[in-house]
């Protein structure tokens, strides 16, 4: 059985209170309810990470991530933030690659390397996003460019390395614009990664890899995405921003 996933990218949204009264709303909507399989994952700005911290660390079902790291360890990069930073102040899943950092901050491929490679130094998960923009789409080679994106920034890992990476396929073109994928269009993606992934690293760790989705999944669409043989969960952005909605987003397993 794979981990089941949600994760809720808060983007730079909430102020403190805001934030902490979603952090309350969560747990309290998620305390009976929610599959004991499926781990909950919220990711507030950096400057939110210890407040919320203190309200999850008495819950076993919400973890806590930050949206990016630095691919340096220390030293004088001003108004970044490193790995070893995060870890300690009890942070445990890192998002990496998000298409915002890649279109907005020019994130390279090889530079993405460099932050897996530093998060799982520092005994973090790295949620690695993946995903094509709509003209790869059109142009049908979506599956070679999101396969090199992978292949780019995480086939260079050791198989113990990699069998602590989360994948999430979130298509740019589906991110925040209401779009979503269907059902069979996230399937067969995942399924590919699933693939290509077990070419390199064997079919027991390709299986065990979860992978989820990511583009305009709401209440509405959850279910039946989340009801794909190869997708794990998913990634949220707006719809993490209501508690009712993500806490319904979560109970879609
Ligand atoms: C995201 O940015 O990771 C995302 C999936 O956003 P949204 O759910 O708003 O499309």
């Amino acid at each position: 059985m794979r981990q089941k996933i949600v994760a809720g990218n808060w983007k730079m949204n909430n102020t403190l209170d805001e934030g902490l009264k979603l952090t309350s709303e969560i747990i309290n909507m998620i305390s009976d309810e929610v599959r004991g399989d499926v781990t909950v994952v919220l990711a507030p700005s950096f400057v939110h990470l210890t407040r919320v911290k203190s309200l999850i660390k008495d819950t076993k079902k919400v973890h806590l991530a930050a949206q990016n790291c630095s691919e340096h360890t220390s030293g004088a990069y001003t108004g970044e933030v490193s790995a070893p930073m995060l870890a300690s102040v009890g942070v445990e899943y890192v998002i990496i690659g998000h298409s915002e950092r890649r279109e907005y901050f020019n994130e390279t491929n090889e530079q993405l390397a460099r932050k897996v490679d530093i998060a799982l130094a520092n005994d973090l998960i790295p949620i690695f996003c993946c995903g094509e923009a709509l003209e790869v789409r059109e142009n049908g080679l979506y599956h070679e460019f999101v396969c090199n994106q992978v292949k780019d920034s995480l086939f260079h890992l050791h198989d113990d390395q990699f069998s602590k990476v989360v994948i999430a396929y979130e298509p740019i073109w589906a991110i925040g614009t209401g779009k979503t994928a269907s059902s069979d269009q996230a399937q067969e993606m995942h399924a590919t990664l699933r693939e290509y992934i077990g070419e390199r690293y064997g079919t027991d760790i390709a299986e065990k890899t979860p992978i989820l989705y990511g583009g305009s999944c709401k209440p509405d669409n959850a279910k039946e995405l989340f009801a794909c043989k190869d997708v794990d969960g998913g990634l949220i952005g707006g719809a993490s921003l209501k508690s009712r909605d993500f806490t319904d987003i979560i109970k879609s397993f």
